[in-house]
This record gives C-alpha cells, sequence and structure tokens, in this order.
C-alpha cells in the first residue's frame, strides 16, 4: 500500500486552517489537524477524513501530548494557529492580550517546529515543508496594532532565521503573508462583536480562507529545488494595510 503524505495543521478548526485541511486531504494528503475546539476539529474530519487531535499551542505539555500523537513521517507542517486581540493603543495596551497572542502567534509556532524538526528532518521524501501564516502585519504596521503586528513581525524574522539555520537541509520554509481574509479573524479580535467585525470588510471584497489554502498548495507542488519564501496576498481593494478601497 502507498503511504500518503502526512500534513500537519494547527489552528484547524476555523478560517485558513479549516481550508487547508480541506484542499490537502483532497490532494491526498493524510492531514493531522490540532485547534482547541475538538468539537470542530471532529466535524471537519467526518467531512475531509483528517484526523483531530485537541492542541492548544501557547502550552508546551499541550504541543507535547499532540505531537506524541503523530507519526514519524511529518512532511508538512503549516503553523497557522494565531490571531489577533483588541486595538488598543500601546499606552492602553491589554497585558493579558499581548501574553496571549505572543503565547500562540510566535511561541505556538517555535514550540511546534521544534518539536517536528527531527521528523521534518529525517523523513523528507525528498523535501520537508514548514509554512509559517504571518500577515502583512510581519512588515507593515498602523495605530491600535502594535502588539498583532509585533507578533507577525517576529514570524518574519523566524522564518528568515529558519532558512539560515536550516540551510543545507531538507526543509523548505514559506512565509504565507495575507492582508483582510474573512474568517473568524475579526470577530475573535473584537471578542464577538458581531457588527464591529463586519465592519472590517464594509465596502470591500476580502480574500477568502480558499485563496490562501491555494497558495499554500502551490507551493508544496513547487519542484523540490524550488523555495517560495515569502508569499504577499492581498485583496485588489487593500493597497496597504490600512489603505482600504471601499465603495460606498
Ligand atoms: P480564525 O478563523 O480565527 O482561525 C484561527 C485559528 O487559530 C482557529 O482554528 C483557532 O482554533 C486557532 N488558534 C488560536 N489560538 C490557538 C491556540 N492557542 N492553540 C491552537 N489553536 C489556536 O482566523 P484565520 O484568519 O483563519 O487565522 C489563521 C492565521 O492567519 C492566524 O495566524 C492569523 O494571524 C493569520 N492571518 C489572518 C488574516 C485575516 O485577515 N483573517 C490576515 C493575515 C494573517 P481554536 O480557537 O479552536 O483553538
Amino acid at each position: 500500500m502507498i503511504e500518503k503524505p502526512v500534513a500537519v495543521v494547527t489552528g484547524a478548526s476555523s478560517g485558513i486552517g479549516a481550508e487547508t485541511v480541506r484542499l490537502l486531504s483532497e490532494r491526498g494528503f493524510q492531514v493531522f489537524m490540532g485547534a482547541r475546539r475538538i468539537e470542530r476539529l471532529q466535524a471537519l474530519a467526518q467531512k475531509y477524513g483528517g484526523i483531530p487531535i485537541a492542541l492548544d499551542v501557547s502550552s508546551t505539555e499541550s504541543v507535547r501530548q499532540f505531537t506524541q500523537e503523530l507519526p514519524d513521517s511529518v512532511q508538512v507542517l503549516v503553523n497557522n494557529a494565531g490571531g489577533a486581540l483588541g486595538l488598543e493603543p500601546i499606552v492602553n495596551f491589554d497585558e493579558n492580550q499581548w501574553v496571549e497572542m505572543y503565547q500562540s502567534n510566535v511561541l505556538g509556532l517555535a514550540r511546534m517546529s521544534k518539536a517536528l524538526y527531527p521528523r521534518l528532518l529525517t523523513r523528507p521524501n525528498p523535501v520537508s515543508h514548514v509554512f509559517n501564516i504571518g500577515s502583512v502585519a510581519s512588515f507593515e504596521v498602523y495605530p491600535g496594532g502594535a502588539g498583532y503586528t509585533a507578533c507577525k513581525h517576529a514570524v518574519r524574522a523566524i522564518s528568515e532565521t529558519m532558512r539560515l539555520e536550516w540551510l543545507g537541509k531538507p526543509i523548505r520554509v514559506t512565509e504565507i503573508d495575507p492582508g483582510f481574509v474573512e474568517t473568524e479573524f475579526s470577530l475573535v479580535r473584537f471578542g464577538g462583536d458581531i457588527a464591529r467585525a463586519s465592519s472590517v470588510y464594509a465596502g470591500m471584497e476580502p480574500l477568502t480562507a480558499t485563496d490562501i489554502a491555494e497558495t499554500i498548495l502551490w507551493s508544496i507542488e513547487r519542484p523540490p529545488h524550488v523555495n517560495i519564501d515569502c508569499m504577499v496576498v492581498r485583496p485588489l481593494d487593500q493597497a496597504r494595510i490600512d489603505k482600504i478601497h471601499r465603495q460606498a
């Protein structure tokens, strides 16, 4: 029997992560999916056949338990778990929100990469692939966004450092940097305030989670000697993180 290639997607219970699970599964990957809302993962698994495992990337112990469940043959790791919390100026920053953002977007990504590195290195077939989901916030800033943009700037620094430290190893490192994507991102950021979340996309056409999941699949399918370092993908209606064209 031919073994399916194995992919791991964090933050798979919603948005970009869930859509990545769908596309990779359809392409023949065995996908292990992690997030805190296990019931959502189970529902996804029913539809696409992936394997749901509870994961909180903010916890070293949870990452240890999650990675223990994975086979040795992990070939693709999608570090997607994360998001933004709040929009307060620096002088009013909420310390708990900043800690939570650093825990998921930055430390979570580092924990997962550290835990899976030995497997990515020894079972490349012919190359392994790590994806770090950054953002246009990895290189642009906006008022009220410092906690999140600092996290995503850190993701950029980590992606570049991985490429330096892993030079000569069979592991590709790709950072995907989306602009506005309509997912639960803004709903989470604004604590469940539906009206405030939908106002983010008012009068403009945001990206969909499928648009971003397709960039991941496309990057995997390049020939093994090709590394897509970084892909910035914005809606046509977004020229910069804070420059949006909106219909009246
Ligand atoms: P989303 O719909 O809110 O999905 C976020 C996912 O991350 C959820 O599955 C959530 O699952 C998971 N997550 C959050 N904290 C976690 C933790 N501690 N442990 C495990 N999983 C965790 O938002 P999204 O837009 O798809 O976001 C995915 C990634 O894209 C994030 O890194 C985000 O920063 C980035 N991004 C989004 C946009 C955008 O406009 N939407 C733009 C640029 C970059 P649970 O709550 O079930 O754990």
